[in-house]
């Protein structure tokens, strides 16, 4: 098995299901240290047991926190630090849909819960982390932005704002960043099936969400849906010293969905 993660510290948020999950257990595997933020005390726990079935001697920092918290974000950095003395990677993914709705009718508190998660929670993420990679004078941070970061897709008013903003937030530190030895990168998902995918197809297709994500599948090129460990593959990679030149970039995992018109 790789060991890309030895010795090296992996901090990620909405570590408590979904792609968080998938990419914690898979860094576990190739020797990480771990510091696990989610606001799901529960999914967290369950991470965890996943991890030490996989990986046995791992070291596990779970901390419950709300990323849209300022206070909460600077201290899971500082426990993170506390603990292990540094962090070589960021996985900065905590993040909510939404309801789905029309523009008018999307609303003003909807639209500022998914901007203050989304967007709010990743910028106070980069804040804190960047300061202490800047010090080390190496580290990789993966932002979770979406194929609604780079393309409209309708219906989500906060979420494509936030997306789109995460994209420019990881396009305008990566520049300042560089220059201390530090990358900067962003994911674009198109859906892969994890429970916020289930709840948006549910909201779409209420009890027949089954038959709504078949349809929803067909106008991808692959006529499928993602599946969360094909994007924990990116992540590791992304997040490992293999991906160190990789700067800037945003790379859409989405089965060439976002290409297509
Ligand atoms: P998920 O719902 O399975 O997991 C998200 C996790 O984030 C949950 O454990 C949740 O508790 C946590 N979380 C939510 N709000 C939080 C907060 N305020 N503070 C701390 N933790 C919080 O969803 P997922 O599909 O794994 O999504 C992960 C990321 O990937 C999100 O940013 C999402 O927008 C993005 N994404 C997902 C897809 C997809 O198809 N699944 C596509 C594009 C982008």
């Amino acid at each position: 098995m790789s060991n890309r993660f030895e010795e090296k510290v992996i901090l990620m948020t909405g570590a408590g299901s979904g792609l968080g999950q998938v990419s914690a257990i898979q860094v576990a595997k190739e020797g990480a240290k771990l510091a696990l933020v989610d606001l799901n005390k529960d999914g967290l726990e369950a991470t965890k047991k996943l991890i030490l079935e996989v990986a046995p001697e791992a070291e596990v920092l779970l901390i419950t926190a709300n990323v849209a918290d300022e206070v909460a974000v600077k201290n899971y950095v500082d426990e993170t630090v506390k603990t292990y003395g540094r962090i070589d990677g960021f996985f900065n993914n905590a993040g909510i849909e939404g309801k789905q709705n029309l523009t008018e009718d999307f609303g003003i508190d909807e639209f500022q819960k998914v901007i203050s998660i989304n967007l709010n929670g990743v910028f106070y993420g980069m804040k804190y982390v960047l300061a202490v990679m800047k010090e080390q004078g190496s580290g990789s941070i993966v932002n979770t932005a979406s194929v609604g970061g780079i393309r409209g897709v309708g219906n989500q008013s906060g979420y494509s704002a936030s997306k789109h903003g995460v994209v420019g937030l990881t396009r305008n530190s990566a520049i300042e960043y560089g220059q201390f030895g530090v990358s900067i990168k962003a994911i674009a998902p198109g859906a892969i099936m994890t429970p916020m995918v289930e709840n948006s197809l549910k909201q779409m297709g209420g009890d027949n969400w089954e038959e709504a994500g078949k349809e929803f599948v067909k106008v991808n090129p692959m006529q499928r849906f993602g599946i969360p460990q094909e994007v924990a593959y990116l992540v590791a990679f992304l997040l490992s010293d293999q991906a160190n030149f990789i700067n800037a970039a945003v790379i859409p995992i989405d089965g060439g969905q976002s290409y297509k018109y």
